[in-house]
């Protein structure tokens, strides 16, 4: 039983008005049950006090990785910000700490190019190497990694979605207790793990490991539920009929789809795929990295629910800006034309590819602006509300309705230490003074 005091509830529903201040709410079991004032704290009732902070529905990462994160709390930064030359990546592997596996992430061609197992060699031959490119999609491995994953000799160390074989050949494992610590500090109280194998294990898997939040996956398959992630490679499209039979074959056994989209051919071939088959809110594009009028109106057309990340636009917005074509900058990580043209948002991180933090995430959606401060696509800017909606709708509706602070709802609670008329102006994850999950509380900041 827990009796958090003195908050400031539905601070968001206009409606609400004055009087959503100074409420205390009381869970038991997984549930809110009581919300009122002055209420008398019941015996072996734990209290919180919120020093009239906002109470929020806990955040919900609609599209994480969380071996892939767990697996990166013990892993070597290789790229920007961390390293941006082959000095410093030399130097990033060869300190990297503990003995066998050195498993880095991160790595970008901006800083030494296009990796391979002669180049890692010259950068660090004693230590089994396997270094995973920004994207998630590529591995590059020095020869001492390829002789200890038992790959031919013949191998030029770069391996494409190996993720499946890689965890097989052990290194540091993932820290999924510090996965879920860390996102718990964010007010992080579910999930939704995006990784095209998730299979029947991985829930019970990831339970046991010592992950907090609510997990809901999709994956391949062999998952019985959930959604079907399907992967795109502009490069290596299936044919159409291919994906439709996917699609449809996913919808006989009463499982929407996934499909990850990060460019523009990539979602029209989806979207095109998705309308053939019939389609749904539930089915889902991830990422949508680009979508111009077309991509647009072919979302709206097929009904489905776009999940997005614009954290990415404050992560690599200035790469972006060089690498990809002015008149497609607008058309970059969309939020507001989506919302405008009555398109579901949700919003992820894409953790660890993306920064765990859904408040860096918010911050992007408002101020629309690269790390060093220029603008990207201004007129997708959301409210901070809105932006805070893209991670506390139901975690299988990421567009639909918010999820709210109110007798019977789940205690899967998000505190702030200040009002919500004061942290809307930073979101900033620093202002979670504390997070309930079902009930428990999983982080407090004076702890
Ligand atoms: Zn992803």
């Amino acid at each position: 039983m827990l009796l958090i005091r003195n908050a400031e509830v539905a601070a968001l529903a206009p409606a609400a008005g004055r009087g959503a201040a100074a409420l205390d709410v009381r869970c038991r079991g997984e549930r809110i049950v009581e919300i009122g004032r002055g209420l008398a704290p019941a015996p072996g009732e734990r209290l919180l006090d919120a020093r009239g902070g906002a109470l929020l529905p806990g955040l919900h990462d609609h599209h994480l990785h969380s071996f892939a994160l767990g697996a990166a709390l013990r892993s070597t930064p290789c790229g920007p910000p961390e390293v941006t030359t082959l000095e410093q990546l030399r130097a990033a592997l060869e300190s990297a700490p503990g003995a066998g596996w050195v498993r880095g992430v991160g790595y970008h061609e901006s800083v030494a190019g296009r990796l391979c197992r002669d180049r890692l060699d010259a950068l660090l031959r004693e230590r089994p190497v396997r270094v995973q490119h920004r994207s998630g999609k590529m591995w590059f491995l020095n020869s001492a990694g390829v002789r200890a994953a038992g790959l031919e000799a013949a191998s030029d160390g770069r391996m494409f979605r190996a993720d499946e074989a890689l965890r097989d050949w052990g290194g540091p494992g993932a820290d999924i207790a510090g996965a879920s610590r860390l996102l718990a500090r964010y007010g992080v109280t579910g999930v939704t793990d995006a990784t095209p194998g998730n299979d029947v294990e991985t829930a019970a898997a990831l339970k046991r490991r010592g992950m907090r939040q609510r997990v809901v996956l999709m994956g391949g398959e062999s998952l019985r539920e959930g959604a079907l992630k399907i992967m795109l490679d502009e490069h290596s499209l299936p044919t159409f009929d291919a994906l439709r039979g996917r699609i449809e074959r996913a919808h006989g056994a009463a499982r929407p789809v996934a499909i990850h989209c990060v460019t523009r051919a990539e979602l029209v071939f989806a979207l095109a795929a998705l309308i053939d088959a019939g389609a749904g809110r539930e089915d889902r594009i991830e990422h949508a990295s680009v979508a111009d009028a077309d991509g647009l109106a072919l979302v709206v057309q097929a009904g489905v629910t776009v999940v997005t990340q614009p954290n990415f636009i404050a992560e690599r917005g200035a790469q972006y800006l060089r690498e990809v074509a002015p008149a497609a900058h607008p058309h970059l990580y969309r939020c507001r034309a989506f919302i405008d043209a009555g398109a579901p948002l949700g919003g992820g991180t894409d953790a660890p590819f993306g920064k765990p933090d859904p408040w860096v995430a918010m911050r992007a959606a408002v101020t629309r602006q690269t790390a060093d401060g220029r603008p990207i696509g201004g007129a997708e800017a959301l409210t901070p509300e809105r932006a805070l909606a893209l991670f506390t709708t139901h975690p299988a509706d990421p567009g639909g309705a918010v999820r709210e602070v109110a007798v019977g709802a789940s205690a899967d609670l998000c505190l702030l230490d200040r009002p919500w008329a004061q942290a809307r102006e930073t979101l900033l994850s620093e202002h979670v003074a504390a997070t309930v999950i079902a009930g428990a509380i999983a982080f407090t900041r004076s702890a």
